[in-house]
């Protein structure tokens, strides 16, 4: 299965007391877009404090430097993606990873052995997950454009209509509420897509530190937190759409693909 089983009882624990919200994405009044920009899920859950890298993004057009941190991320995102994307021959399972990690040059070389590991994690979860006929999309394009955000928004993976959302950068606490709150976007877009309650998300924390580790953190998404990411949506999109600078926070995180920008 793709969800370990502890993760699926304690699903079923905490559903147990009901609904959790009242605001839901098929309420056109409250979720309603309030401006005409509408940004992606990854602007509104950004890092930035004050979202100056939205306005960077879009109203100066400064293309976002392309880090180390960010091709790990999607090297990652590739590595443990692919065996739910396709289903891989098991006499091709080593000529898939080594295609993939070759892509990456010596970024793939260095990570080669941790990226194994997960690798072959994720290929046990697809296949048990095939074997159980348990629903998974990959990446499933769900119009965001009904809650304001772009026209397609995309989470990782959808288990039935539970979206998992992969991350691979250090868990702090401030990772921890912006995945909330890209978790939380995903939930409201289904709603609003097709009219189904989506009141829990999982967030998967990649760790290739040491030997490599999967965290999983399930995600009651209650009104407090559908509220937060509507506020978050409109901050981000009065920005755009005013082109008003927000200005460099004051703690930056020297991995922000626009810190030369904003401090050099
Ligand atoms: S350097 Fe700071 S202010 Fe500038 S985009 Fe990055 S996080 Fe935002």
């Amino acid at each position: 299965m793709v969800l370990p089983r502890w993760v699926w009882d304690y699903i079923r624990t905490i559903m147990e007391g009901g609904t959790y919200a009242e605001l839901r994405g098929w309420f056109r009044d409250p979720v309603a877009p309030r401006h005409s920009a509408r940004p992606t899920v990854s602007e509104v859950s950004s890092p930035c404090p004050t979202k100056r890298d939205a306005y960077l993004r879009r109203v100066t057009k400064i293309p976002m430097e392309d880090t180390e941190v960010l091709r790990l991320g999607r090297l990652i995102h590739e590595v443990f993606l692919t065996p739910f994307r396709e289903s891989i021959p098991f006499s091709q399972l080593d000529t898939k990873f080594e295609s993939i990690i070759n892509e990456y040059g010596d970024l793939g070389v260095r990570y080669r052995a941790q990226l194994y590991e997960v690798y072959i994690k994720a290929v046990t979860m697809a296949l048990n997950a095939r074997e159980e006929g348990i629903p998974i999309s990959v990446e499933p394009a769900i119009p965001g454009a009904p809650i304001g955000l772009s026209d397609i928004v995309k989470p990782d993976i959808l288990v039935g209509f539970i979206p998992v959302e992969l991350v691979t950068s250090s868990l702090t606490e401030e990772l921890t509420s912006r995945k909330d709150i890209a978790v939380t976007a995903y939930a409201l877009a289904i709603e609003a897509w097709i009219g189904h309650p989506v009141d829990i998300g999982v967030v998967l924390h990649v760790s290739i530190n040491g030997k490599p580790r999967l965290t999983w953190r399930v995600i009651k998404i209650d009104d407090t937190l559908r509220r937060a990411f509507l506020d978050m949506r409109d901050t981000v999109a009065r920005i755009i759409e005013h082109g008003d600078d927000p200005g460099p926070a004051s703690s930056c995180s020297r991995t922000c693909p626009f810190y030369g920008v904003c401090h050099g």
